[in-house]
């Protein structure tokens, strides 16, 4: 059963070997056995159905539930030679009609639908005519009313296990808890499904986990290290998340909003540039998550904290599925907790719910706070035993330092119940550190005995104190009144001397041990760079041409080993990774030249204009995109005006002039009779108000209009 199972890899995806379980779910189900796969993001679930599709006759049906995952699937299997359609809702009555057909002639081998279309009583008759290879479920933990990706239509997909008793099935997740597991196998009827579990560790991602100081700055010292990187920015709110990307753009990166305020049409252009775009930030709010197949997601970085180690885990976990070297990165400070623990208290809901709620909030905090290795806390809440620290997350790099904190922590209690349990961290610190100040005076706290008595510590490591108590439960936030802090039960052993208090050191941020070895745009370095470049933008000229995601040419891990491997000819091209046959035929030459230095030149104008036409669409101004590209604003000028000729980008995007100006320099430009005059005639009329380069912008932009 294995050998034709490894051709199919080698051929059509260009594969030596399974990853993991791959080859024994491949088994069980090209027997027609059922199976359940849980698996992380990126553990390569994709093939566990296409290559059984692949194996057995018939039709293979994939639900799925989005629009955006069918469509990069078709596009994958397409591009490697596989006949594979989507139906959705945004095809004809005539195209739907077509593919009907085609598929009663035998001439598609994977079908993707979205579940309502698929439980359709017209498309299970339709079905029920046919031979049918196996179903997979995909997105399984969708069946889930637990989850946050709960649909309902999944509910009804129990049915095909009466309706086809003798097609395999098979349903995938990256979800990892037990609960979930159990209600995909009752929900699905899959109760004779052979069950593989997957480790759920993410060994390429590196975690880090900083308090958070001054959050900008944070994460521009981060980023900075990985410029050109594609990663996603996480926020709290829709108002942050505008203002994060803005700032972003304005700093020289590229990045882009995302949340659920923004129209449909403009979110749906954002997740498209992300996906056929290199090097894009995205700024979002959760509303940006599953569908996110970008498998080249270099980062994902939390500037709020998550409000569970489930969420967490699946939003750091969009970073690195391509199994290259990819970072999660987080800024965390006691105003998230204070705000999360607000907005429980403030949700519907029983008391009983709450109670979950706040003990997932816990076990969040609990891992930012962590000494010990972060992988095994993450694992070790998913029932996961790792045996040894990782090695790759901050704590086991930085050396984590610890401290004894009992005596602060007895001033503190003590700073908060003598001032009668209602001040903020602020107010706190002032007490202990005995300032003299207004607010202090007017409330008389110079009286007190706690007044003064912290002079040992900074203010960076109170406020650093105080956060773990409260992270750690000892001291509670009154959410009635003005967030004050209050004592908690759990606190009396600490005030009563009879258990003692070690935490965390703070790390200055220049303590920490740079993560460059994680950080993923230092996969290529120094010589390799030029020919990595010039691969990327082959790519990239070969993914506009066919109008698909680059990584649906090559994913980066089959360029990276192009360009360490330097294949001379074609059947060493064929041994690289992801190289299969039909993409050998249609792309191995192309590839090839440029590895042999005959195609570089040309490609890398191409790379500057499109990098200019991104950085432009992305919102720069012209200015901007000069400092970004390190070439002069009048060539940035000239190259705009082209790609405006080109109809390449709008004058919208391209300029960011007031309406009324636009207008005076159109109409000057209209002025006259025929021909559009040049714009040396025009120069002297607007010299000292707009750039010449405006002028060739708005004249390339009238001409474009005029010529079609
Ligand atoms: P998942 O759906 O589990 O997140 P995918 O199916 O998208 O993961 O696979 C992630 C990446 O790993 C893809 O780029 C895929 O081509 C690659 N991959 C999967 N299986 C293998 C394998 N056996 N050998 C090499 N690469 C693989
Ligand atoms: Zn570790």
């Amino acid at each position: 059963m294995l050998e034709p199972a490894l051709r199919i890899l080698k051929d059509i995806f260009g594969y030596d070997s399974f990853r993991g379980r791959q080859g024994a779910i491949i088994e069980c189900v090209a027997r027609g056995g059922d199976a359940l796969v849980l698996m992380p993001t990126g553990g390569g679930k994709s093939l566990c159905f296409q290559v059984p599709a692949l194996l057995r006759e018939g039709l293979a049906v994939v639900v799925s539930p989005l629009i955006a995952l069918m469509e990069d699937q078709v596009a994958t299997l397409d591009e490697l030679g596989v006949a594979a359609v989507a139906l959705n809702s945004t095809l004809s009555a005539d195209e739907q009609r077509e593919i009907a057909e085609r598929i009663k002639r035998g001439e598609i081998k994977l079908l993707y639908l979205a579940p309502e279309r698929l439980v359709q009583p017209r498309m299970l008759a339709f079905l029920q005519n046919l031979d049918i290879a196996l179903f997979a479920i995909d997105e399984a933990h969708c069946v889930s009313q637990w989850g946050h990706d709960f649909r309902p239509e999944y509910l009804q997909l129990g049915q095909l296990a009466e309706l086809f008793p003798q097609v395999p099935r098979i349903a995938l997740t990256a979800t990892a808890d037990m609960r979930t597991r159990e209600e995909i196998v009752t929900r699905l009827h899959l109760q004779n499904a052979e069950r593989f579990l997957s480790s759920f560790d993410r060994p390429n991602i590196f975690y880090r986990i900083v308090p958070k100081e001054q959050p900008r700055k944070q994460l521009l010292a981060f980023l900075g290290e990985r410029k050109g990187d594609a990663g996603i920015v996480y926020c709290l709110s829709r108002k942050k998340v505008e203002e994060v990307a803005a700032f972003l753009s304005t700093q020289g990166y590229p990045a882009l909003p995302y949340h659920a305020g923004l129209p449909h049409e403009l979110r749906a252009y954002h997740q498209k540039r992300f996906l056929n775009e290199e090097g894009l930030i995205m700024v979002a709010t959760i509303a940006f998550g599953m569908g996110i197949d970008k498998p080249n997601v270099r980062f994902v970085a939390h500037l709020d904290l998550p409000k569970s180690l489930e969420a967490y885990y699946q939003e750091t976990g969009r970073a690195g599925r391509d199994g290259l070297p990819a970072d999660a990165w987080m800024a965390y400070g006691l105003q998230d907790v204070l705000l999360l623990k607000q907005m429980l208290q403030n949700s519907e809901g029983d008391e009983r719910h709450k109670r979950l709620e706040q003990h997932k909030l816990d076990a969040m905090l609990a891992l930012c706070e962590q000494i010990r290795c972060r992988r095994q806390a993450l694992l070790a809440y998913f029932d996961e035993e790792l045996p040894q620290p990782c090695g790759h997350c901050d704590n086991c790099v930085d050396a984590v330092q610890t401290w004894d904190a009992t005596e602060p922590a007895r001033q503190a209690l003590s700073a908060i119940f003598r001032s009668g349990q209602r001040y903020g961290v602020g107010h706190l610190v002032d007490l202990l550190l005995g300032r003299d100040n207004d607010k202090v005076r007017s409330l008389g706290h110079q009286h007190l005995s706690v007044f003064g008595v912290g002079k040992a510590l900074s203010e960076g490591e109170w406020r650093s104190l105080f956060r773990q108590l409260v992270a750690r439960g000892l001291a509670d936030v009154d959410l009635e009144g003005y967030g004050g802090l209050r004592l908690s039960d759990s606190c009396r052993p600490l005030l009563r001397g009879e258990v003692a208090l070690q935490l965390r050191r703070d790390l200055k941020p220049q303590q920490t041990a740079k993560p460059s070895a994680s950080a993923a745009s230092q996969l290529v370095r120094g010589e390799e760079r030029e020919q990595w470049e010039a691969l990327r933008a082959l790519r990239r000229k070969l993914a506009e041409e066919h109008a698909v995601p680059p990584y649906v040419i090559f994913p980066d891990a089959t360029l990276l080993e192009m360009l360490r491997s330097k294949p001379g000819s074609l059947s060493a091209m064929a041994q690289v990774s992801g190289v299969g046959a039909r993409k050998l035929e249609r792309y191995g030459e192309a590839f090839l030249d440029v590895l042999n230095g005959a195609a570089e030149t040309p490609q890398v104008v191409v790379d500057l204009r499109h990098e200019l036409i991104s950085l432009a669409r992305a919102g720069m101004t012209p200015q901007q995109i000069a400092g970004q590209l390190k070439c002069s604003e009048k060539n940035v000028y000239s190259l705009l005006a082209e790609a405006i000729g080109r109809q390449q980008l709008s004058l919208e995007q391209a300029l960011d002039l007031p309406q009324e100006l636009l207008g005076e320099i159109q109409d000057a430009f209209l002025d006259g009779e025929g021909e559009l005059p040049a714009v040396a005639v025009l120069a002297e009329q607007f010299a000292g108000r707009v750039a010449d380069g405006v002028l060739y912008c708005v004249r390339a932009a009238l001409q474009a209009e005029f010529e079609v």
